[in-house]
């Protein structure tokens, strides 16, 4: 059988290190904008990827997600120049190096992966033309990127590229926002803007919160309701796997689906429709009405199906039904979870994860091939749960494993792979860990 092939994060300084040679390579002493002379420093930000422990497509909905950053993290080495132009490479992009001017960033402008960082930039610009300062105080830089987030897994390789350069413009630019939680909350809402609307990517906001506002040991209870005070967006949950002795383990199925984005934009529709027909603004309010009529009450699973049934008997068709299903019953497992991890019980949350993909696999139908194997494989291999995390329809799954158990269940994993025909998946270790800063 096949070793399981282990993805690993660099340390801090390694990662630092990196970036920072592959910069002095970008960008020769001669070539800097004033020469060698008082030239600024170039510094060094890194953030984090992300993986969803539950709560997966409720974000769009004003729902719950829980996710915790990985120790994996993109890093950007970076110098402010005097004047507006920027200037990009990655390491995980050659030959796809771009020029351009701060001024001429919009949507639309701007396409390649370039447009995930400009559109930082442009999105801090125009937070601060709205809050009485101005784009023009934003400066041009050189940035050079190198990360050990998969790309396009669904660890979110994205945010961490918007995220790394959020703090890096805000610190040399002097704005300060990385410095509180409420801060951290406006740089996250101009990575989204970035994202949906540079880059035109249109997802919800659980990856950049996640990579700004996650704490280590802990998972970040995200509140997507919208308009939410961001303060009150967001609660951290302790979550010390190593304490109680567990693993979180990710499989990157490297799977390649066709029609992802159609699909996303699908279910999101559907979701729409099914709210507006139910005469509210969001699936949540469904779910928060669901909930509370089973809260307090004996026999509250019974009255939590009673009160589902009576809203989905409302929705015109088979599949809407299905697709406000999962939302309901995903939010509340979500608060389940939630709530075994505060009483200390972690290693009880399995049938959650479990019945979540069940339900992404059959109500929302975005699980794949790939995903279900990783999940029946893990969990026949001693996972006391497993689910499908992200988008679907590819990208990676978890599981929550004895710590003891993490390799053997990896190279389960990766065995039933092989023997499904499948090509190998990549695996980590996602332990909680630090948001987006300098380094
Ligand atoms: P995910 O966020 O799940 O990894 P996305 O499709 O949202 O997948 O984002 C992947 C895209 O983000 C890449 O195609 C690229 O455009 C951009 N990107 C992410 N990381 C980097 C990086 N280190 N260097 C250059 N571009 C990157
Ligand atoms: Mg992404």
């Amino acid at each position: 059988a096949p070793a399981a092939q282990w993805v690993e994060s660099w340390p801090d300084d390694v990662g630092a290190d990196r970036v920072r040679r592959a910069f002095a390579a970008a960008y020769p002493a001669e070539d800097s904008d004033d020469g060698d002379a008082g030239a600024p420093e170039v510094r060094v930000y890194a953030a984090p990827g992300r993986v969803n422990i539950i709560g997966e497509h409720t974000d769009y909905n004003g729902g719950l997600c829980l996710p915790i950053a990985l120790p994996h993290r993109t890093y950007v080495a970076l110098r402010p120049r005097t004047d507006s132009i920027v200037r990009l490479a990655s390491a995980q992009e050659p030959g796809a190096a771009w020029t351009g001017r701060l001024e001429d960033v919009a949507p639309g402008a701007v396409t390649g992966w370039a447009a995930y960082v400009a559109g930082v930039a442009w999105a801090l610009g125009q937070h601060l033309d709205a809050t009485g300062g101005s784009a023009e105080t934003l400066r041009g830089f050189d940035a050079v990127v190198d990360s050990c987030v998969p790309y396009g897994a669904g660890l979110s390789s994205s945010a961490a590229l918007e995220c790394s350069v959020a703090v890096g413009i805000d610190d040399v630019a002097g704005l300060g926002l990385a410095a509180t939680d409420a801060g951290r909350a406006t740089l996250a809402a101009a990575a989204i803007r970035a994202e949906n609307e540079v880059a035109g990517a249109p997802t919800g906001g659980m990856d950049q919160s996640a990579s700004l506002r996650c704490a280590p040991g802990h998972a970040l209870l995200l509140d997507c309701r919208p308009g939410l005070d961001p303060a009150r967006a967001v609660e951290q949950i302790p979550f010390d796997l190593a304490a109680e002795g567990l693993a979180l383990l990710v499989i990157d199925t490297r799977a390649e689906h066709a029609l992802v984005d159609g699909q996303y934009a699908q279910r999101r529709a559907t979701c729409e429709a099914a709210a507006s027909t139910l005469g509210l603004a969001n699936l949540r309010e469904l779910a928060d009405s669901v909930i509370a009529a089973a809260a307090g009450n004996p026999g509250g699973d019974a009255a939590f199906a009673e009160a589902l049934a009576a809203a989905l008997d409302r929705l015109p068709d088979d599949v809407s039904r299905r697709r406000v299903r999962h939302v309901v019953t995903e939010i509340a497992r979500t608060q389940d979870l939630v709530s075994l991890l505060r009483a200390g019980r972690a290693s009880d949350v399995g049938p959650l994860l479990d019945a979540s993909h069940a339900s992404l696999r059959d109500d929302y139908e975005v699980s794949a091939t790939e995903l279900d194997v990783a999940v029946e494989a893990a969990r026949d291999a001693g996972a006391v749960g497993a689910r499908m995390t992200g988008g679907g329809f590819g990208g990676s799954a978890i599981a929550l494993v004895p710590a003891e158990r993490a390799s053997a269940v990896a190279d389960a994993v990766a065995g039933a792979f092989a023997r499904a025909g499948l090509g190998a998946p990549g695996f980590l270790l996602a332990v909680p860990s630090a948001p987006a800063g300098a380094c």
